[in-house]
């Protein structure tokens, strides 16, 4: 993908700038790590500081002093995740600041005011993101999504930042085709998949991806929203996703979780306290090539900020280091062997198992069973 800020080879991995900085994180150390995207989320940056007062200090790169692309979400995701504190009509979504109370309201005109006010290269579409199992209420918000991405197109007016559209339609085939039908005619420079990882059971994500990326243009850049743990990336650029995100690897790093090539280890555990090995041995990052486990074990017992630092890089390491390998085996046509290599060795974690298990149960409700 190409970019007014620089170009992103793909598939890439954007990590997830909340309050337009990747929690931790100084950007010359983004960049020392590879990252070629950042996502910053507008919503949050709508209530503080305020998108008026970023485009005052000269947009969103001067303002957190990053030169390198930024995707802004349309902030639609937010205000549907706040459930009790917002109200959906055509005309947009009226919602209360989980900060103040005060009430706001975003149409798709808004969203797009807003992001052209941040200034990001990559900005969203608003669209409705309903419950994934829920055919009746997908049925209904297909219709406004798409209502609203024509609006927004209409809206649009910087050249300089690429607007992608965002199909809905839940897990359901005929309407993520209508979807993929409808926006496609729209000829956005890209589509994402929305509504997905938002508690539906995982297989049922690759079944979407599987029977949708194929209605969407070769040409175009697809975006799988809110995806990013390691065995998800290989699953999703196989079914021809090019552009992830994901807070998952900073927020574990913060609560001392860290990936490994065997899966995921968390170093309050004391079984770390005297390992003078690294998370992981060979990993090139600056935390594996100074450090032991037993110091950043020490560094999450004291709490140190140092801690969150240090796990940080290599959390978000760990991530860009496979898609860059990933990147290299699709050129080399070893994509199979390399995630065949890594699925052998990468064991999901407790949670994770336990996460699957919640969704075996949920599959076997009524209207939740499958065909
Ligand atoms: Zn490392």
């Amino acid at each position: 993908m190409h970019t007014p800020h620089g170009d992103i080879p793909t598939p890439v991995f954007a990590p997830v700038g909340t309050q337009a900085t990747v929690k931790t994180l100084a950007p010359d150390e983004l960049t020392e790590l590879g990252a070629t995207l950042i996502l910053a989320n507008t919503y949050h940056l709508y209530l503080r500081p305020g998108a008026d007062l970023v485009a005052r200090m000269g947009g969103l790169h001067r303002f957190m002093g990053w030169s390198g692309p930024i995707l802004t979400d349309s902030g639609g995701f937010q205000v549907f995740s706040l459930e009790s504190l917002r109200k959906v009509s055509d005309e947009g979504v009226k919602f209360r600041s989980h900060i103040d109370g005060s009430e706001h309201f975003f149409s798709p005109e808004r969203s797009i005011e807003i992001q052209e006010q941040l200034g990001a290269d990559i900005i969203m579409a608003l669209d409705e993101c309903p419950d994934p199992m829920n055919y009746e209420y997908n049925k209904v918000a297909l219709g406004r999504t798409h209502r609203w991405a024509e609006r927004c197109l209409r809206a649009h007016t910087r050249p300089d930042q690429a607007l992608f559209g965002i199909l809905q339609g839940g897990i359901f085939p005929d309407l993520r085709e209508e979807s993929a039908r409808f926006l496609t005619a729209l000829d956005f420079p890209g589509y994402a998949l929305g509504g997905l990882s938002v508690g539906e059971p995982k297989e049922k994500t690759w079944e979407v991806l599987d029977f949708t990326v194929p209605l969407l243009p070769q040409d175009r850049p697809r975006y799988l929203m809110g995806v990013g743990s390691p065995e998800d990336l290989f699953a999703g650029v196989e079914r021809g996703i090019d552009l992830f995100d994901c807070a998952l690897p900073t927020r574990l790093a913060r609560n001392g979780a860290l990936f490994t090539a065997h899966g995921r280890i968390n170093l309050r555990k004391a079984e770390f306290a005297e390992v003078a090995a690294p998370v992981e041995e060979g990993c090139t990052c600056y935390t594996c090539r100074h450090f032991s486990l037993a110091y950043l074990h020490h560094l999450y017992k004291a709490e140190e900020i140092l801690g969150l630092r240090l796990n940080t890089i290599h959390n978000l390491h760990f991530l860009l280091e496979w898609m860059r390998r990933i990147r290299a085996a699709l050129q080399k046509d070893t994509f199979g062997q390399l995630k065949a290599d890594f699925l052998a060795r990468y064991v999901p974690v407790q949670d994770e198992a336990q996460r699957r298990d919640n969704l075996e149960q949920r599959r076997g409700k009524p209207g939740h069973r499958r065909e």
